[in-house]
């Protein structure tokens, strides 16, 4: 069972930000190969084009998560080139990351807190909403990082965490509706 983000019921994704509400700013970071392609493209609703290969995409859709629409601009950026340039503005401009690991994969894990700490470092005192991402939890016999030392990291990152495949596009929908929800709350508690 393929469960795409597109044909859910209770959230619905539309192309393009016709909504009136705000338009967030999403930037995927993590290493090569973890799977951030991939689950930009479902969420894009692109998966199945195998053909683009362009190095570095955007994808503006609107979500509907709790019967209220947002905009969400995702940046599949982070590897589009080298240079320190892009790599300081991709941490200046979000209003969330989603950091990608692949369980499979346990420098990509290192890695994942390598770039909380970068992140931490050019925010200084912005309350940033991050998903941390355990992707290709499909690979079972080949997993190197466990859902407990995920969850673990999450903690002391102060940030949330979820497990997914994007090839069986498995909490895929989670994931987008969860970083939705968690801008939502920071921003809420913001304006107390
Ligand atoms: P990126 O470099 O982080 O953008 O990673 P890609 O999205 O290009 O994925 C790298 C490779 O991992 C590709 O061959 C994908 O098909 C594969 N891949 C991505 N996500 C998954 C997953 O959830 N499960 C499995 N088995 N393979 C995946």
């Amino acid at each position: 069972h393929r469960d795409s983000v597109s044909d859910s019921s209770d959230s619905v994704i539309s192309s393009g930000s016709d909504c009136e509400g705000p338009v967030y700013k999403v930037v995927l970071l993590g290493e090569h190969g973890v799977g951030k392609t991939s689950l930009a493209r479902i969420f894009g609703g692109v998966e199945d084009n195998h053909d683009c290969e362009d190095a570095g995409n955007t994808y503006d859709r609107s979500i509907i998560v709790d019967e209220e629409e947002a905009s969400i601009l995702l940046y599949d950026i982070w590897e589009q080139d080298n240079s320190q340039w892009l790599k300081d503005q991709c941490m200046r401009m979000g209003d969330a990351y989603i950091i990608v690991y692949s369980v499979t994969d346990k420098s990509s894990f290192e890695k994942a807190s390598e770039l909380r700490i970068q992140l931490r470092r050019a925010r200084q005192s912005e309350n940033i909403p991050i998903i941390l991402v355990g992707n290709k939890s499909d690979l079972v016999r080949s997993r190197e990082v466990s859902v407990d030392e995920g969850s673990a990291c999450a903690v002391v990152f102060d940030c949330k965490f979820i497990e997914t495949s994007a090839s069986l596009h498995h909490n895929v929908r989670d994931l987008f509706e969860g970083i939705v929800r968690q801008i939502r709350l920071r921003k809420d508690s913001k304006e107390d």
